[in-house]
């Protein structure tokens, strides 16, 4: 299921409030029209209404395709778990919740930065 949630976070130019939604998951197959703008790198990102600029809020992201039977966990490189637990912990953490949730016969994955996402989807999502 996709997942959106609306925040208040802070303008990263001028400092005003800044009201997002962010993605925390994307359903690819229920949801096809987020798949391009998620590789185009346009979902998570929000305007301010002060100052006009456009901010990326970088949070982890689950994308889900049912028709591939592929989920792909991504974490942004620089996210505080990452720091956290070091990349490996944090793949394993991550991989045991995906197991717990994902259907029978899915391909699992965790992805650590935006390239290795890419990566993760080019290779099954075709
Ligand atoms: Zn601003």
């Amino acid at each position: 299921m996709t997942q959106v949630g609306v925040y208040k976070l802070k303008c990263g130019w001028c400092g005003s409030e800044v009201e997002a939604a962010l993605y925390h998951s994307v359903n690819v197959t229920l949801d096809p029209e987020l798949k391009g703008k998620l590789f185009k790198q346009e979902l998570n990102i929000a305007a301010c209404e002060r100052c006009g600029k456009l901010n990326r809020y970088e949070i982890p992201l689950l994308y889900h395709d049912m028709g591939e039977r592929l989920m792909v966990y991504y974490f942004p490189e620089e996210h505080e778990e990452v720091e956290e637990l070091g990349k490996e912990k944090l793949r394993e953490k991550v991989m045991n919740m995906m197991k717990a949730m994902a259907g029978e016969g899915y391909t699992l994955d965790v992805a650590i930065g935006w390239e290795e996402f890419k990566k993760a989807v080019a290779m099954r999502g075709h």
